[in-house]
């Protein structure tokens, strides 16, 4: 690029960055570009953002379908105060809770497409993104082949039905035999808090409209290089998804971390989890295990594209997010 010198680019600089205060008119004053700014902030434009990373011969791209503020008490183990002041410290506390993510993963290897998780679909907060964001792809839910779902929590199968109707009518869809049994047992339904009615009743619903469901016993392999991990714990039934292939490999893990107080500590929870102890104990193995061996982990909930490493650091642990941009 002969023509950008040195000096036109100098020349381009904010002039708060060149011999003047960097909070000077420059930079934050009412500048026409300032101004240009504040107009675009006042009317976000709605956009569908995806990252790809390549594991050997898969594309992996991660797509969002939306995102939901969970409030500071929804997170049994802590205080709301101890959570808001965890959220603070992280630059990332917001008058409405902790902000979660809903990401997805597509697997696609040139000849099968798998998606992970179908979001939430509009069941909580600013979700119902995920169509968008395929189409985007240039893709209808029709060409999907599988669809892997974590677990029966709402915001994880909302998207296999929309309009009343199986939504991805080309995909065998895969969901771990416990979390099956779990979420269509009356009992269970009966006994279960009310936050937990929507979940329920979803899970009948795809049962009903998917024939092509295939409950999994344990882990085994779903096509060369995709792999079902189990990691029971948040619910009975709850897996995880590793895509491996030429050397390199991801785990997407789904709700094992969740964003403000994990990983740093294994006896805080999130409000959906029944059997806290399951739920920890499932935390306790892991995350000394992801640190040790570096795995790169795709997480629903993190901040987009929710790609990361647990890293243990001078005896804590903590999230390192991951390159994915332009990476090789
Ligand atoms: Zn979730």
């Amino acid at each position: 690029m002969p023509q950008l010198s040195r000096r036109a680019f100098a020349g381009a600089l904010p002039l708060g960055l060149i011999g003047g205060s960097l909070l000077g008119a420059g930079l934050l004053g009412d500048s026409p570009a300032r101004a240009a700014t504040q107009v675009a902030a006042k009317a976000p434009v709605a956009v569908n953002p995806f990252a790809q990373i390549r594991i050997g011969r898969f594309t992996v791209t991660a797509l969002t379908d939306g995102y939901a503020d969970m409030p500071y008490d929804y997170f049994p183990g802590r205080s709301a105060t101890e959570v808001e002041r965890a959220a603070s410290a992280q630059f990332t506390a917001r008058p409405s809770g902790v902000r979660f993510l809903f990401n997805q993963y597509l697997v696609e290897d040139g000849e099968r497409r798998i998606l992970i998780d179908a979001g939430a679909a509009g069941s909580i907060g600013q979700t119902g993104q995920l169509p968008q964001a395929l189409a985007a792809l240039g893709l209808q839910p029709e060409q999907i082949d599988a669809v892997i779902v974590t677990h029966m929590h709402q915001d994880h199968m909302g998207g296999l039905v929309l309009g009343g109707k199986n939504n991805y009518p080309g995909a065998d869809l895969y969901i771990d035999r416990r979390d099956v049994t779990h979420w269509t047992d009356p009992a269970k339904r009966n006994g279960a808090p009310d936050y937990l009615q929507t979940s329920f009743r979803m899970a009948e619903e795809v049962v009903r409209l998917y024939p092509r469901l295939q409950a999994i016993d344990g882990e085994r392999e779903i096509m060369r290089g995709v792999s079902i991990v189990d990691l029971t714990g948040h619910t009975p039934g709850h897996i995880g998804v590793r895509v491996e292939d030429g050397g390199k490999s991801m785990i997407m893990v789904s709700d094992m971390i969740f964003p403000v107080v994990h990983p740093a500590a294994t006896d805080v929870f999130f409000l959906f989890e029944q059997d806290r102890a399951a739920a920890k104990a499932m935390r306790d193995r892991f995350f000394p295990l992801a640190a040790s061996e570096g795995a790169l982990i795709a997480a629903t909930h993190m901040p987009f594209p929710g790609l990361g490493r647990i890293v243990a650091d001078r005896g804590e642990m903590r999230w390192q997010v991951a390159d994915w941009a332009l990476q090789d």
